[in-house]
This record gives C-alpha cells, sequence and structure tokens, in this order.
C-alpha cells in the first residue's frame, strides 16, 4: 500500500476497517521522515513516543469496536508557531529556541479531541515572516517537488511535509498568503478560512488581526474535513465567532448556478505568461462544464501589498515587542560577561542577536509606522486602503460567488534567487493579501504543471461562505483532475 498519498478518508477507511493499525501508519511515516527528511528539512521535531500513545489508544478503540472520528488515528504534522503543550514551539526563531509550550493552542486541543496522531512540529520562515521558509533559523525546507527549489512560505514545512508523504495532513498559518502560496507551490491544497472561523488561542502571533489558522491537504474533503474539526468560538479568542456552518459533504454545488469572477487586475504585469496559461486553462475547462465566468474590478488591489507591509509590520513590532530578552525569549543576560549591563544593552543584544534579518527589519519598519507623527500618515492610512479593499470585494461578491486567480505570480523560485531583494520577495503574495486584509476565506488548488512544476489556483468566497467556497473548490478540483 502507498500511504504515502493516503488521504485522510482513504485512511479512516483503512482503520475502520481493521485493514492497517494507526500504529502501524504512525511508524511507516515516522519510517519515511528518517528516510528523506534530512534532506527536506519540513520538520524541527519530532513526537514519537506521544504519536505512538496516542495512535495505539485509537487502536485499542477499534479493537473493542469502538466507533471514532474521521481524524482518529491520522497522522498530522503541525506548524512550529502552534502551541502544543510540552513541545517546542520556536516559531523557527533563535529567539524561542528553547522554549516549551505551556498549554495546548485551541486547534490542538480540537484535534485530540478527534484523537489525531500529532508526529511533530514543521519549519517555517521565522515567525511566519517569508515566502520562502529560507527565513527559518534552522536553515531552509526544500520543495521536494524540486529539491533546488523553495517549497514557499512561511508554512513550507507543512506543506512539504505533506507533498513528501510525511504525514497526511498538516496546519499551517496565513496571515499574507502562508497557507496558499507554499500550497501552490508545493502542488497540495491550502485552506485559509474567513477570519474568525477558527480560534487563534496558542497561534504565535504575527500580525493579529490578519492571522488564521488552517488546514494543508492532499484534496479539498481533507481540508473541509480538518476545517470541520478546528472551527468554532472560543472564550481565549474574542474574534473567534459563533456559528451554525451549513454542511459540506451532502448536496453538492451545481456548476451551472455558480458564477465566477476574474478580476481584472490579477492578470497583468508581473504574472509569469505560463502560470498565466494554466489558470486560464482551469477556468475555461470551468467554462466549459457550465459556470458563468465574469470578469470583475478590484480596483484597490494594486494597493494591497502596500498597506500589508505597513499594517503587518505595525502589529509584528507590538507583538514581538514581549521577546525582549527578559520576560521572554532568547536572553543575553545570563551570557553576560558583565554581569547586570543596563536595560538598553540587554534588549539591543538579546534582541539583535535573537531575530534574524526579515524579523528585525519588520520590528523596524513597524515601530517607525507606529511613532508619534508617522501613525497617522502611514498606519491610519493604511487602514483605509483596507476597508476600501474590503469593499471591492463586496461589491464583488454582490454579483459573483467565487473569485478566480493565480496564487502566485510565478512557480516555486531556486533558493537565493530572491533573498537579497525583499521587494520581490513581498510581490510573491500580490494576488494572497488581499484577502486577509479583507478577511475571507481562499482556497488554492493544483492546476496544471508549468515548467514542469506546481501551479496554484486561488478561488476566493465571501465571508463565512467557507462552505460554499469549499464546495466550488471541490468541484474546481474534480474538472482540473479530470481534464488534465
Ligand atoms: N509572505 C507573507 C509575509 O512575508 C505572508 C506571511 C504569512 O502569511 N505568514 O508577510
Amino acid at each position: 500500500m502507498n500511504f504515502k498519498n493516503l488521504t485522510i478518508k482513504e485512511a479512516h477507511k483503512l482503520l475502520e476497517n481493521r485493514e492497517i493499525t494507526s500504529a502501524e501508519l504512525t511508524e511507516e511515516f515516522f519510517g519515511e521522515i528518517k528516510k528523506r527528511d534530512k534532506e527536506i528539512n519540513a520538520f524541527l521535531s519530532l513526537a514519537e513516543n506521544e504519536a505512538m500513545a496516542a495512535a495505539k489508544k485509537v487502536d485499542a478503540r477499534i479493537a473493542k469496536g469502538e466507533p471514532i472520528e474521521l481524524l482518529a488515528g491520522i497522522p498530522s504534522a503541525i506548524k512550529d508557531n502552534i502551541l502544543i503543550r510540552g513541545a517546542k514551539a520556536t516559531a523557527a526563531s533563535k529567539m524561542l529556541e528553547n522554549y516549551i509550550a505551556p498549554y495546548d493552542a485551541t486547534v490542538i486541543e480540537k484535534l485530540r479531541e478527534e484523537e489525531a496522531v500529532l508526529l511533530g512540529k514543521t519549519n517555517m520562515d521565522e515567525f511566519a515572516m517569508g515566502s520562502s521558509t529560507e527565513n527559518s533559523a534552522f536553515g531552509p525546507t526544500k520543495n521536494p517537488v524540486d529539491l533546488q527549489r523553495v517549497p514557499g512560505g512561511s508554512s513550507g514545512g507543512s506543506a512539504a511535509a505533506v507533498k513528501a508523504g510525511f504525514c497526511v495532513y498538516a496546519l499551517g498559518s496565513d496571515t499574507g498568503g502562508s497557507i496558499r502560496q507554499p500550497a501552490g507551490f508545493c502542488g497540495v491544497v491550502g485552506f485559509k478560512p474567513t477570519y474568525g472561523a477558527i480560534s487563534r488561542h496558542g497561534l504565535i502571533a504575527m500580525a493579529a488581526s490578519l492571522d488564521q489558522i488552517g488546514p494543508i491537504t492532499k484534496n479539498v474533503d481533507d481540508a473541509a474535513a480538518v476545517f470541520e474539526a478546528i472551527r468554532g468560538n472560543d472564550k481565549f479568542d474574542s474574534t473567534s465567532v459563533k456559528k451554525d456552518w451549513p454542511d459540506y459533504w451532502n448536496e453538492p454545488i451545481d456548476i451551472e448556478e455558480i458564477k465566477i469572477g476574474v478580476p481584472r487586475e490579477y492578470f497583468t504585469h508581473g504574472l509569469d505568461s505560463e502560470v498565466e496559461k494554466s489558470v486560464r486553462e482551469a477556468i475555461l475547462k470551468l467554462e466549459k462544464e457550465g459556470a458563468k465566468i465574469v470578469d470583475i474590478d478590484l480596483p484597490y488591489s494594486e494597493w494591497a501589498l502596500a498597506a500589508y507591509y505597513i499594517i503587518m509590520p505595525a502589529e509584528v513590532s507590538a507583538n514581538l515587542a514581549r521577546l525582549d530578552g527578559i520576560r521572554y525569549g532568547y536572553s543575553k543576560i545570563k551570557n553576560s560577561e558583565f554581569g547586570l549591563q543596563n536595560l538598553f544593552d540587554v534588549y539591543l543584544k538579546s534582541r539583535g542577536e535573537g531575530f534574524g534579518a526579515e524579523a528585525r527589519r519588520r520590528i523596524m519598519l513597524g515601530t517607525y509606522i507606529l511613532s508619534a507623527g508617522y501613525y497617522d500618515a502611514y498606519y491610519t492610512r493604511a487602514q483605509k486602503v483596507r476597508r476600501l479593499i474590503k469593499q471591492d470585494f463586496d461589491r464583488a461578491f454582490r454579483e459573483v460567488d467565487a473569485i478566480i486567480s493565480p496564487v502566485s505570480p510565478t512557480v516555486a523560485f531556486k533558493f537565493g534567487e530572491k533573498t537579497h531583494d525583499p521587494l520581490s520577495m513581498y510581490l510573491s503574495d500580490i494576488y494572497t493579501v488581499s484577502v486577509n486584509m479583507a478577511g475571507l476565506p481562499a482556497i488554492s488548488i493544483p492546476a496544471k504543471e508549468a515548467y514542469n512544476l506546481p501551479v496554484g489556483l486561488q478561488l476566493i468566497g465571501d465571508s463565512f461562505e467557507d462552505i460554499k467556497l469549499l464546495k466550488i473548490a471541490k468541484m474546481a478540483e474534480t474538472i482540473i483532475k479530470e481534464k488534465i
């Protein structure tokens, strides 16, 4: 059996039918990780004992003939900015190199309720800042499709782990594209739910008004299954909402009733022509099957990246301020040759050494943006642009059911190609950041390859229409797969 390509539903069936035990499955994955992850570097830490114990518990229940949840006994991987009690949570930063999480994130609690098996924590860009996983303090992750290339980021370890067959599914986080872009680069499915659909409690905050946890999976059904398990209102996250979600599994969507918008602004300069071809081909196939395709305008998209790079660093600087080498984080006090230095020196040395270059860049940028005199000129203005971006989408969704676009303007690039030019790196999020600015749900599914590399197709839905979006994505996935 090829366990590497197993989906959640397939694995669940095998477990229920007792064709394999969860312990066997878990061992298979650990075996694969040990064999191949030295090269790929998808994982920062493994939790073998805990995972095997969880697997055996599920096996015992199956042996007794008890019914099990869909995710029970199924091995998964968790991005290293999501807290698992007793496990390291470094967020791929030297700052948190020795930090052991004292509690479970709400999403982890929910996975535990389902008796999921957690194999370990995955690599990422430091504090989720980046688009290639090259900003990890613990070395980059390689794209399993082509080891010369980045897996995308910041959830690059999670996407690589799913693609490499190191786990059945993974959790990532998305602040400006960090689930969708790596999923696109690795050829898997990545779903960023509506802001507020999933509790962020226990997610190490990057930019709290944009961050959202979501699944990286092998297909849309699995994304829906994980979403069902981890969503919900939580008293520890006041931005999480209470909602009766519609059912995903029954009543598939009728393609002839679906209207999909193609934003003119997303198909202009900067978009690789082969990527464009692949996306346009997918759109054509949907049209042929009966979907109504219309051009739409999102005029403020042009300012999305600029506004994102004001709002996000402002929040980053505030969120990371606690990592000062005194209350939290890598500290230079203990190692000091001088005994207790002055406070400023402690901050300077601890933060200077603990944070990598990209984190320092954004903290400085954010601190500047929030300083007196600049706050209104930059931050307040960017917030106004954010509102206009949301209004663009509101207008569009009065007309269409979903919006379709590329996930990123290029396929996975080579290591080092963009590290010396932050702006070119930031541009790989040009089609994804608006979605976070507007708080919308969006999913990346594989389209036809370009240059023999995966291309991600993005579908964006209206606020809290996550289930409708997933159904549309499922339909698109089926059509594109059949016709590739
Ligand atoms: N790549 C984007 C950035 O660097 C998005 C990161 C994310 O979504 N966490 O900010």
